[in-house]
């Protein structure tokens, strides 16, 4: 039997689960100690048995799809398991010698070839393809197939890390929590589960060796804390601090404001069109953050004019009269997309990402800018705002400025993401409209620390002295410009740090839905005298922990139920 075991991660979604353990599996190569093919015809016979297995299994979970979208995808993707223009590559790979796992990986990477120059749609289909080969790779080597498992009951993922995509079509009904070995706090897969509403922890060492027996486990995705084999007190306060939370937010309702009554809008961060219907469903005023770039990852080509000015229309629609900040293509580091390769960088992370590849590829920002002007003409009552990613100097802010204006857009923006523009915010202020910080990538510049990597979880942490003085500074330059200033990172969804950032004079704050109502009932208990007093604290302490202990020190114990 497993023993009770105590892990510590860093936990990214608030909430408390406990259920049995879903092993996420990662995917296997090919074989490198198989043997040639010596007898193709009986290996091209296993190779469509097992094609044909994937293929029932993939059915099989179409038939099981949460969405009419996922049970589509699921479909095409069986019927592509079986297509005969596969099953002859792998054969002829196999006549020229190569064993059954390097058959396939060679023959889909043909097929894969072909539909790439096909384009469109068909290009699309190259992912389908790698899932199929992943997945019947791994059946001919005796080894579970890889990616998330179809779940029978309600459990907890534990995987090693948690690919975007994989993230993004989780079941919240189905996945009780999250729990992986690897991955940063503001990694995009934290970020993706906190927008769904699942508790998650990342950077839990060791889970993976813990849970041989399949024991149950317990999760707290506020403080990253999670029980193996769980005894039953554990899971007891467990249930306690899930019922503590939910009296402290009891009655959290309403626009966001201080005890005292200073507004303070209390927006979403949406990366697609379904996420902003979901969005709209809660109690928040708007959307703060659009990551655009959602619609244009894993494509081969741009979304065209016409499909971008739907998305946009049917993301405004959602939203009604309230506010809709979208931030334009956002890609490049962590975000690489095919079609826009500027080719190979040594520090990505400080290369050609965001408002710079925009410069490089102006078509593609014309484009979204003409949808996004198409979109406020389809829903006139709209409040749309746009802002461009990654912006370091005033020209950077005027170049965007001017095509966006001149796009129509009325109002427009930039993100304070970067110190060069934390600390002359004064300056960069001036040519436009409004600035949202994104306290994620400022983190990870003004820290010299890559934000996906969870070791350096401490350096990219918001309550950084330093972080905290570029976020003065900002806020300082948007009061000398008359300019509104937003958070739309993820330190505005932490309760505690969302009263110093509006104690510094922030006036809106962005964030997974799931999060909004814990941040609004911390504001109702603190009134703004009380925020500044936090923010001088914050500022004038030695170090992130000093900081974090400070503004405890200051404020109302119940707090601590909302964490
Ligand atoms: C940020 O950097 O804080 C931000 C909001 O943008 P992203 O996380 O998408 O880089
Ligand atoms: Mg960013």
């Amino acid at each position: 039997m497993t023993e009770r075991t105590v892990l510590h991660g860093i936990g990214v979604s608030a909430g408390t689960a406990c259920g049995p353990v879903a092993v996420v599996t990662p995917a296997v190569g090919i074989d490198n100690h198989e043997p040639a093919s010596v007898n193709p015809e009986a290996d091209g016979q296993r190779i469509r048995e097992v094609l044909g297995e994937v293929a029932s299994s993939l059915r099989e979970r179409a038939a099981h799809a949460n969405s009419k979208a996922s049970q589509e995808v699921l479909e095409a993707t069986a019927a592509l398991a079986t297509d005969r223009g596969l099953i002859r590559g792998v054969d002829k790979e196999l006549k020229k010698g190569s064993g059954p796992t390097k058959a396939v990986h060679d023959a889909v990477e043909t097929y894969a070839n072909k539909l790439r120059k096909l384009g469109g749609y068909m290009a699309e289909r190259v992912t389908d393809l790698y899932d199929i080969r992943d997945r019947a790779t791994a059946r001919l080597r005796g080894l579970p197939e890889p990616g998330v498992p179809d779940l029978t009951a309600p459990s907890i993922l534990v995987a090693h890390d948690l690919a975007p995509a994989e993230t993004a079509t989780l079941d919240p009904a189905m996945v009780l929590g999250i729990v992986t070995e690897a991955g940063g706090a503001t990694s995009h897969t934290a970020i993706l589960a906190a927008q769904l509403g699942i508790p998650a922890a990342v950077q839990v060492k060791g889970i993976s060796d813990a849970i041989v027996d399949d024991p149950r486990i317990a999760l707290d995705g506020s403080t990253g804390q999670i029980i193996v084999a769980p005894s039953d007190e554990d899971v007891a306060e467990l249930d306690e601090r899930s019922r503590r939370r939910a009296a402290a937010l009891e009655g959290s309702a309403g626009a966001g404001a201080t005890r005292d009554g200073h507004a303070v809008k209390l927006l979403a961060n949406i990366g697609t069109a379904e996420d902003a219907v979901k969005a709209a469903g809660y109690d928040l005023e708007g959307s703060g953050l659009f990551r655009s770039e959602f619609l244009f990852l894993d494509r081969d080509s741009a979304p065209s004019v016409d499909e971008q000015t739907e998305t946009y229309t049917k993301v405004l629609e959602a939203f009604g009269e309230r506010r809709v900040v979208v931030r334009t293509l956002d890609a490049g580091a962590d975000k690489p997309l095919s079609f826009a390769d500027l080719g190979e960088e040594e520090n990505p992370a400080l290369g050609r990402r965001g408002l710079r590849l925009s410069q490089a590829r102006e078509d593609l920002l014309a484009d979204q800018l003409e949808a996004l002007a198409n979109a406020q003409r389809n829903v006139p009552d709209a409040e749309l705002w746009v802002m461009a990613p990654m912006v370091a100097t005033v020209e950077e802010a005027e170049w965007f400025a001017e095509r966006a204006r001149a796009a129509g857009l009325k109002q427009v923006g930039i993100m304070v993401e970067t110190p060069a523009a934390a600390i002359r915010a004064g300056q960069v202020l001036d040519v436009v409209d409004f600035g949202s910080i994104g306290t994620n990538d400022l983190s990870q510049y003004t820290m010299a620390a890559d934000r996906m990597q969870g070791e350096l979880a401490e350096l990219l942490s918001p309550w950084q002295p330093a972080v905290l003085s570029m976020i003065r500074e900002t806020c300082r330059g948007g009061e000398a410009t008359g300019k509104p200033i937003g958070v739309c990172g993820e330190a505005g969804g932490d309760p505690l740090m969302a009263l110093v950032l509006v104690g510094l004079g922030v006036k809106s704050l962005s964030m997974a839905p799931g999060k909004v109502n814990a941040v609004r009932a911390a504001l109702r208990l603190h009134d703004m005298d009380t925020c500044r007093k936090m923010a001088d604290a914050a500022l004038a302490a030695r170090t992130a922990e000093d900081a974090r202990e400070a503004v405890l020190g200051i404020a109302d114990s119940v707090i601590l139920d909302l964490l």
